[in-house]
């Protein structure tokens, strides 16, 4: 239907995209980097921190289960300190109430949960669901990584994974195309983590913004599917929509090592048709076309502070550090593993460099940390050897989990504050990412020469030439070495999955109605069918009012399951423009200034509607659901702008909060903060007819125009109160 409606060669991404269309006979008018696609996806993945507020939300739908197949993983929650077993235990203590919700919710809707102590969400996906032409989303910027293995996975907010939970279409506006052709082949120090760094090299941190990243050429052959899966991964630091390979031999023979032989059966029915791009399809019908020749690739650390900034090892980085003279040269700890890059390959290849060193009589110079992926990869590497060579040589394996890639590192060896230099094989090293540490200056690099360094313990370390110094003379690194695949298949460890219960109508959630973490939502009130009269304007927003204003993170985000609790920061991070200052209104009921959430649930105790005026783009941002659900919750009626970022619009929508556009966006300047409105025109609200804001001051009543883009279809959103009332309602 699509090739139909399309009649023009189509990229590996457009073809898998397209064909998950819920309506496919509009492929013919989709235009890349303009339309928006409403898409179903095969399946939802959730980690433990994300999964919180989108399985309440799903509760609130009344659905009996999941519309597509959905699991949940925990693995964020999990802090990196005394070791496996020492820090599973503490965790299972500490979040105790969080996995109760979360085992329980999933056995009775239908979703897969996996345990802590299974593995790290990406790498579970990867060993168990991914497929090639699949189309999957996830509450995690990570999720690409399955792109690896041939499917189009996408990182989501919470909201529109419910929207796939609950059978409501996905929205995603339709991405632009980036080719990267792979020529050559990579040499015996680099590996699949040295291509995404060139990558984020030459594309910049922004350079993917709503694009897809599809890999092809020659040079594929020299990558294995983990590899792969470890390019997408971090096409995330690019802000690539997602990354994307076509069926490849090494992905067979993956699917057929983790127990999936009918799909590699099934791939390799559709692979020359559907598993690749078009042959007429031309490298310059790619919106934007990188080369990369793998072969005269260097292995290179990225950071420290953001990745896209490529230092090549010795030389460079040498001159890099005489030029940037804060970054500490001596390396204070090495981390390896993570979702990106703990493959069986990678520790593999990291063992065979720490048995060299063992031989030659040493041990790592410094602290040195290993997180292998999942319980399948860390039973396996335990069977075969590689975890008694890396412990060997003074390593510490931590357990499979996010650990200190998400912060979630109790460092004791370094004071807060210090500058010092880490190496990670992880993707993300922004500032305070790993320790909490604004001095930590961390590199980003491949597992291999992570490990060298911890050998070395000098950031300008290069392998193929420098040699460190043991009683019995230099010692030089030879090249690594490792297996793609274990010889004797994977050990899946302990069984770490709890499956959906089969009769889940009798399964009761638990939620500790004392809990400060967890709250059970109820479902917004529907609408009462009059024109919203003498409402107040809460706050007018003045300039960049992104989702991080509306509903900040960092330490809110432990009540991310607790609406009551975490809509304590609705807006306190807005510019209030009738006083220049962040959270501070004027309360129209003690005439005094107030913090926004307090004076928003007074106005809601006295059933006072409310609204807010915004500026331009306003909620821009990551997609982040609270900042829709918390307005909601506090009693705001509508959201007035200049104009919205499409994906806070949509979510408020689908919260039964209106979000409107002044007609003309001059006339923000007519609306304060604590002007009386009214808003006019809702008993006959249709698409495209316009409604209208009466702003009164004294005696003169003020006449805005306001557009709206609602369908008839978003409109009942509103009427019975959210989108979710209105799928519970076609039960
Ligand atoms: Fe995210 Fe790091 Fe966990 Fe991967 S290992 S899912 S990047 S926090």
């Amino acid at each position: 239907v699509v090739k139909k409606a399309v009649r023009r060669p189509l990229s590996l991404s457009e073809k898998i995209l397209y064909s998950h269309l819920d309506d496919p006979s509009v492929a013919g008018d989709i235009v890349r980097g303009k339309s928006h696609l409403k898409l179903r996806p095969d399946r939802v993945a959730m980690q433990d921190a994300t999964a919180q507020m989108a399985v309440l939300q799903f509760m609130s739908s009344g659905l009996p289960t999941t519309a597509v197949p959905t699991t949940i993983h925990c693995d964020h929650l999990i802090q990196a300190y005394k070791g496996a077993k020492a820090d599973l235990e503490a965790a299972w203590k500490e979040n105790a109430e969080v996995y109760d919700f979360l085992a329980t919710a999933a056995s009775k809707y239908g979703m897969g949960f996996w345990k802590p102590g299974s593995g790290i969400i990406h790498q579970i996906i990867l060993e168990n669901y991914a497929f090639p032409g699949g189309l999957m989303i996830g509450t995690d910027s990570h999720t690409p990584n399955a792109g690896g293995l041939g499917m189009c996975a996408i990182g989501v907010g919470g909201a529109d994974a419910v929207d796939a939970m609950v059978n409501l279409p996905w929205e995603l506006k339709a991405p632009k195309v980036i080719g990267v052709e792979l020529t050559g082949k990579l040499n015996e120090w680099c590996s699949a983590k040295d291509v995404i760094l060139k990558v984020a090299d030459l594309l910049t941190v922004s350079g993917g913004t709503g694009a897809i990243v599809e890999y092809f050429g020659e040079g594929l052959q020299s990558i294995s599917c983990t590899g792969m899966g470890t390019i997408c991964n971090m096409g995330a630091e690019i802000g690539a929509t997602t990354s994307l390979f076509q069926y490849t031999p090494t992905m067979r023979q993956y699917l057929k090592a983790t127990r999936r032989e009918d799909l590699a059966i099934e791939a390799d029915k559709f692979a020359s048709e559907l598993l690749v791009r078009d042959a007429d399809f031309k490298p310059d019908m790619y919106d934007q076309l990188v080369k990369i020749d793998l072969s005269t690739l260097k292995p290179a650390l990225n950071g420290p502070f953001t990745p896209d900034l490529r230092n090549e090892c010795g030389d460079a980085m040498k001159a890099a550090l005489q030029k940037n003279t804060t970054w500490p040269r001596q390396v204070s700890a090495s981390l390896i593993g993570s979702c990106t890059n703990s493959s069986y390959e990678d520790l593999s290849r990291v063992a065979s460099l720490a048995e060299q060193a063992h031989k030659a009589g040493l041990k790592a110079k410094i602290p040195f940390y290993v997180t292998p992926g999942s319980e399948q990869v860390r039973a396996t590497i335990e069977r075969d050897g590689i975890q008694q060579a890396l412990e060997r040589i003074g390593a510490v394996v931590l357990h499979n989990a996010c650990g200190p890639c998400i912060g979630q590192w109790k460092r004791t060896d370094i004071p807060p504050g210090q500058p010092n230099t880490i190496v990670t094989s992880f993707n993300r090293n922004f500032s305070k990412r790993n320790d909490g540490n604004p001095k930590t200056h961390a590199f980003v690099t491949s597992p291999e020469i992570a490990t060298v360094i911890a050998f070395s313990g000098d950031l300008a370390f290069d392998p193929q030439k420098d040699s460190i110094p043991t009683p019995k003379g230099p010692f030089k690194f030879q090249p690594p070495k490792g297996d793609f695949l274990p010889s004797k298949g994977f050990d899946a460890g302990k069984d770490t999955y709890q499956p959906p219960a089969k009769h889940g109508s009798s399964v009761d959630v638990k939620i500790d109605p004392k809990s400060n973490r967890l709250q059970k939502l109820e479902p917004f009130k529907s609408w009462n069918g009059k024109d919203i009269e003498n409402a107040i304007v809460l706050v007018k927003c003045r300039g960049k009012t992104t989702t991080d204003h509306i509903s900040m993170a960092g330490p809110w985000l432990k009540y991310r399951g607790h609406l009551e609790n975490i809509s304590n920061n609705c807006l306190i991070g807005a510019t209030n423009d009738g006083n220049g200052k962040e959270n501070s209104v004027l309360n129209v009921l003690t005439n005094k200034e107030g913090e926004i959430p307090a004076t928003a649930r007074q106005y809601r105790d006295q059933n006072i509607p409310w609204i807010v005026i915004g500026d331009v783009n306003y909620g821009e941002g990551s997609s982040r659901e609270h900042a829709a659900l918390e307005p909601r919750f506090l009693g705001g009626a509508a959201v007035i702008v200049k104009s919205f970022a499409r994906i806070h619009e949509t979510n408020l929508k689908k919260q039964g909060v209106l979000a409107l556009t002044f007609a003309d966006p001059s006339d923000y300047a007519k609306v304060q903060t604590a002007d009386r409105v009214s808003l006019i025109g809702l008993k006959s609200f249709a698409p495209g007819k316009p409604l209208t804001l009466v702003v009164h001051k004294g005696s003169e009543n003020i006449k805005i125009p306001l557009n709206h883009s609602y369908n008839s279809e978003q409109i009942q959103w509103f009427v019975q109160g959210s989108a979710l009332n209105v799928m519970k309602s076609k039960r």
